[in-house]
């Protein structure tokens, strides 16, 4: 129900209706490379200098500066009665480009792939289907085709799989005692970040990752690792075989497909799974009336414009693995952006 505060002033709608606006001051600021240079200076800088090296207008900078002021992306302080510009502390971590702990490259991933994509949110909610062939040019709709149009799209979206992962990994991985599966499987799993955090966590294990072989390739050239319990696999998981394991990790897999294609998948990998073993969905949760969370529901409309898939309850993740064969299905809600599901063979 509406309060009459509401109906009398629709503060709720103004704040949706800028939105993007307020994404699109944070993606531009990352792009220039604001936060990057403020870090590089290790003091606070003037629009008027931080214009002349990033080779901006100053009008249009102090313009962007201000409003990151505004967002708390920045602070400012009067020197000499000029304003003087300085990363926050979430800016510091999370948006400089070089920080172990940095979004700068999803930053980027969403103001250039997503945020084209989302032109065509209209057409995909009439068609009820993805929109790369209009967003891209590509000449099907094909998911991977889109993303993987050239070597440099390809890297943008890896490093934006990866970082996100320094930040979640660690809670989907200890959402449960995995202790047990020693030979593990991350299905899809291109660099391997989410690997990583699985051995920092528990280290006997050892983890092959199997991808397309593009992807292998372009992960042992742009994500080095020299950890030996980790292993590449070129593989499509649709056509060739899963290799056997007692731990089978799909994180943002199944979101990516319809239900035929999961149950495909899934049942393959029951084929393949140790006795004993099983399976690690990670995903975004929905709320079982799909009530929320937020996030999840923008994820889903995320997935209509740019996959075959779909965000799903518990329930439908539960039934896709019952229908594969898999059992004794426990789920975790981290409170974090992705929530985790074991089923055991
Ligand atoms: N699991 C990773 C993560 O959470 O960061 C990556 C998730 S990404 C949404 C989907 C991954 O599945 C990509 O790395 C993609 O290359 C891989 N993939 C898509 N189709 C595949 C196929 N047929 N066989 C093997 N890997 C595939």
């Amino acid at each position: 129900m509406s309060s009459a505060g509401e109906l009398e002033y629709p503060q709720i709608l103004l704040d949706y209706k800028h939105g993007f606006l307020v994404s699109k001051i944070m993606f531009t600021a990352c792009e220039l490379g604001v936060f990057d240079l403020l870090h590089e200076l290790e003091e606070s800088a003037s629009a008027a200098t931080i214009a002349t090296r990033l080779n901006t207008s100053v009008d249009g900078m102090e313009r962007l500066l201000n409003a990151c002021v505004g967002l708390k992306l920045l602070k400012v302080d009067l020197k000499n009665n000029e304003g003087c510009y300085s990363n926050t502390d979430v800016s510091a971590v999370y948006l400089v480009k070089s920080s172990p702990r940095s979004l700068y490259h999803t930053i980027m991933y969403y103001n250039q792939t997503i945020y084209m994509c989302w032109q065509y949110l209209t057409q995909a909610v009439r068609e009820g289907k993805c929109q790369n062939q209009r967003a891209f040019g590509t000449s099907s709709q094909e998911i991977f085709e889109a993303l993987y149009r050239s070597e440099e799209d390809m890297v943008a979206f890896l490093h934006a799989m990866d970082s996100i992962w320094k930040i979640c990994g660690r809670d989907v991985i200890q959402a449960f005692d995995l202790s047990a599966f020693r030979t593990v499987c991350d299905i899809g799993g291109c660099t391997g970040a989410l690997a990583k955090q699985f051995l920092s966590t528990y280290n006997e294990s050892t983890v092959t990752i199997m991808d397309l072989p593009q992807v292998v390739k372009t992960a042992k050239k742009y994500f080095v690792t020299d950890d030996k319990r980790i292993h590449f696999l070129e593989g499509d998981f649709f056509n060739d075989p899963i290799p056997e394991a007692d731990l089978y990790i799909m994180a943002r897999i199944i979101h990516d497909w319809t239900d035929e294609k999961c149950l495909e998948l899934l049942r393959k990998i029951y084929q393949s799974c140790k006795p004993g073993g099983g399976v690690l969905i990670v995903e975004t949760l929905l709320n079982e009336d799909k009530s929320g969370p937020i996030c999840s529901l923008v994820f889903s409309l995320r997935m209509l414009v740019q996959t075959e898939g779909k965000e799903r309850t518990p329930s439908e993740y539960s039934k896709l693995l019952t229908d594969s064969g898999f059992r004794d299905i426990e789920v975790k809600v981290t409170g974090k952006l992705y929530d985790a599901i074991l089923a055991r063979k």
